[in-house]
């Protein structure tokens, strides 16, 4: 990759990375406020539903973050678009959609598709018990 498109992706993680932070800060301190508890049993359920969904929000930003740091690693030992699975090159345009991209888009699809075969969304109750090994 060309030391210029390198440099771009750097910004564009770091920057990134930067607002990510500004964000989990801000939830940091909306949890904090709303650990008050309260006399008043809907305020209490209503508490508890905005402190999980922060939670589970910030779970989401950190783990995006991780992500980042990653990537940001790969473009400083020289690795940054190459693909985790096979070496190859990760195409600029996808690069571009998804700077974290780890996988080329083959091998992405490949991943997907092992991923329906082996996690069904839905599976229906007994479907493991009768299916013939
Ligand atoms: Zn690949």
């Amino acid at each position: 990759m060309r030391r210029r498109d390198l440099d771009s992706f750097r910004k564009l993680l770091t920057r990134r990375l930067e607002e990510l932070m500004m964000e989990a800060e801000k939830t940091k301190n909306t949890v904090k406020e709303t650990e008050e508890p309260s006399s008043d049993p809907m305020d209490q359920a209503s508490d508890q539903f905005e402190t999980d969904f922060l939670l589970r929000l910030r779970d989401r930003e950190s783990r995006l973050m991780v992500k980042i740091k990653e990537a940001l690693e790969k473009i400083d030992n020289g690795t940054f678009g190459m693909c985790e699975e096979c070496g190859e090159a990760i195409a600029l345009k996808r690069l571009r959609a998804r700077p974290m991209a780890t996988l080329c888009i083959h091998c992405k699809q490949e991943q997907e598709a092992l991923e329906k075969k082996g996690h069904p969304e839905r599976p229906t109750e007994g479907s493991t018990l009768w299916t013939p090994m």
